[in-house]
């Protein structure tokens, strides 16, 4: 995620051709490095730029650019007097990026105020010139900017102050007007909107200082939900992995949905695949540890997009703030799931790599209230296990059914019709259009998207000369050392001629014994009942095999659907998989 970049940009008063510029800014000009400036601006805008700019009144105005290809894109500008100069400074910042970076920034406050328990954020800067105290709301979902004079500010406080508080009132104007370099105002109640949530205001404020002369103050108003607020308060964390208990990470979650009613909260429910069979395995000790790990790599995955929270056991709760776009979640969840294996490579022969599952659903996207967005995710959760662990699964009514439907799966257990995204040949049509359009579209992500749609348990991808696992997901992935010895035998000339046509399909693994001894008995050992695998080569003409294995459950593989596996190969061998 970009920072905002604020580009400086100095030109000549009149002609408007540029002096100087930031690199950025070069870039954006690319071969016009002789422009003048109004010459990137587009027509209908050029009367607002040069009313601005004959002013240099440093307020905000926004306009559309022209880049040296011929897009226009939007930016807000404003101009100001350059050190005391006839020179004109040009201050720009395209939109598309403040809104990227604000998001962000937003982001990371909510995470902070819920850590802090705090309520609601804002940002002012008093700038004094002017008498104007501009007063930003900070969360995205609820943004606004409102203007006060310095009077104003100061009646509205007199007004919320208790009677007790008025002293400390009076101290606070008085350091303002003094320009005092840090000073802080504590009230009960709130100052910019009634709500009974609040309990106080805490106004923190720095004066900023220009070559010895006072020109503004800046400072943040947080108001907080508990009255006994105090730097100390903290959030009860679960002693074992030092994440947020259930109670603390469901209270924040019902509040940010049902209270504040905050767009783009996103629940995230995580659990460990197989874990009885890891403490059964391996012992309590490894697993707790692995449960202490697994915690610490999705809190630092999550960073500050949100919370995270244990639900005991071995789940986890992740509380996402501002995520508006479902595709940009994929790619957090995808972050997570994919570093969860590597981060604990078990290198013992036949031991699994630990892997998790997750189900995700969205606020307002999914449903208006905390208890249906979480039995939504849970849900999702139900079918990452159901279709063969290992995966992420999105809420998506089209495809999992109702909230309804789903309340009266949980009571009756009665199955869900699924629609939507349903059978294959749509999964893969939804595949072919992202490989071709979507820029970022890499091999992992059809994989991921694959298992997140499909069925198939398991899902490997060989690749090179001996052959290599490159790509794996789905349950029990098997560790290294384990593909090490698959890789051997895929070689293995007996095998290999069992293929017809670059495919082979084993419907039942006892039937390759008496052909392939040692394939039966490695895949027997991972729970292997039954595989398909393409023979392909990828973009570079690297030979490669997409192996499709149902680890649980007896899937029998349809010969009728053998262009669907042709469709996967070719699809993958659109990448580099070396
Ligand atoms: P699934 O893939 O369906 O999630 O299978 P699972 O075996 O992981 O099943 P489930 O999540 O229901 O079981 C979780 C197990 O985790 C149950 C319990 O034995 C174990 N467990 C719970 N808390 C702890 C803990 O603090 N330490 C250890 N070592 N094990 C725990
Ligand atoms: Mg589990």
């Amino acid at each position: 995620m970009e920072t905002l970049k604020i580009h400086k940009v100095i030109v000549r008063p009149g002609t408007y051709d540029i002096i100087s510029a930031d690199t950025g800014f070069y870039a954006f000009l690319g071969k016009r490095l002789y422009h003048a400036f109004d010459r990137l601006v587009c027509d209908e805008d050029k009367a607002s730029f040069y009313e601005h700019a004959k002013n240099m009144d440093s307020e905000f105005f926004v306009i559309h650019m022209i880049d040296e290809g011929g897009n226009v894109s939007l930016w807000c500008a404003r101009a100001n007097q350059y050190e005391k100069s006839e020179r004109l400074e040009l201050e720009i910042a395209n939109i598309a990026d403040m809104f990227k970076s604000n998001i962000k920034f937003s982001q990371e406050l909510n995470v902070k105020n819920r850590l802090l328990d705090l309520y609601g954020d804002f940002l002012f800067v008093y700038e004094i010139k002017w008498d104007r105290i501009i007063v930003y709301e900070t969360t995205l979902s609820n943004q606004w900017k409102k203007i006060y004079k310095f009077d104003e500010i100061v009646d509205a406080l007199k007004k919320n102050a208790a009677d007790n508080e008025q002293e400390s009132v009076d101290k606070f104007i008085a350091a303002a007007k003094k320009g005092e370099r840090e000073f802080e105002l504590r009230l009960q109640g709130a100052i910019f909107e009634t709500n009974s949530h609040i309990k106080f205001t805490n106004i923190r404020a720095t004066s900023i200082y220009e070559g010895g002369e006072l020109i503004s103050i800046v400072g943040y108003v947080h108001q907080g939900i508990k009255g006994d607020f105090s730097p100390k308060h903290r959030l009860e964390r679960d002693s074992f992995t030092g994440l947020l208990t259930k109670g603390e990470i469901v209270n924040a979650a019902t509040r940010a949905i049902d209270v504040e009613k905050r767009e783009g909260v996103t629940l995230a429910i995580i659990d460990i695949d197989h874990f009885k069979k890891v403490n059964d395995t391996f012992g309590h000790m490894v697993g707790d540890e692995i449960i202490k790990n697994v915690a610490t790599l999705i809190e630092r995955e999550v960073g500050d997009h949100g919370l995270v929270g244990r639900f005991g056991g071995d789940e986890f709760f992740i509380l996402f703030y501002d995520v508006y776009d479902m595709e940009y979640c994929r790619e957090l969840l995808r972050g997570i799931k994919s570093s969860v294996p590597t981060m604990y490579p078990v290198n013992d022969q036949n031991k699994p790599a630990v892997t998790i599952s997750v189900g995700c659903a969205a606020y307002p996207k999914d449903a208006d209230n905390y208890e249906d967005i979480f039995t939504l995710a849970d849900f999702a959760l139900y079918r990452a296990k159901e279709k063969g662990r290992n995966r992420y699964i999105i809420y998506d009514k089209a495809k999992h059914g109702t909230l309804e439907e789903i309340k009266s799966f949980k009571k009756t257990g009665k199955r869900i019709n699924s629609r939507g995204l349903s059978s294959i040949g749509e999964v893969l049509c939804m595949l072919m259009e992202r490989v071709c359009i979507a820029k970022d579209y890499t091999a992992e992500k059809v994989l991921d998207d694959l298992a997140e749609n499909s069925s198939y348990e398991r899902i490997i991808v060989y690749s090179g000369t001996p052959y290599k696992a490159v790509m794996a997901t789905g349950d029990k992935v098997p560790s290294d050392d384990v593909f090490a010895e698959t890789e051997s035998y895929l070689m293995d000339k007996a095998y290999v001629k069992e293929y017809k046509d670059d495919i082979l399909i084993v419907n039942n693994i006892e039937l390759l014994e008496s052909k392939s001894h040692s394939v039966c008995e490695k895949l027997g050992k991972q729970g292997v009942l039954s595989f398909i695998q393409i023979r392909f080569k990828d973009k570079n003409g690297v030979d490669c095999i997409l192996s499709l294995e149902a680890v649980n459950k007896g899937i029998v593989w349809d010969e009728y659907n053998l262009h669907y596996y042709k469709l996967m190969a070719f699809l993958l061998s659109h990448f580099d998989l070396s």
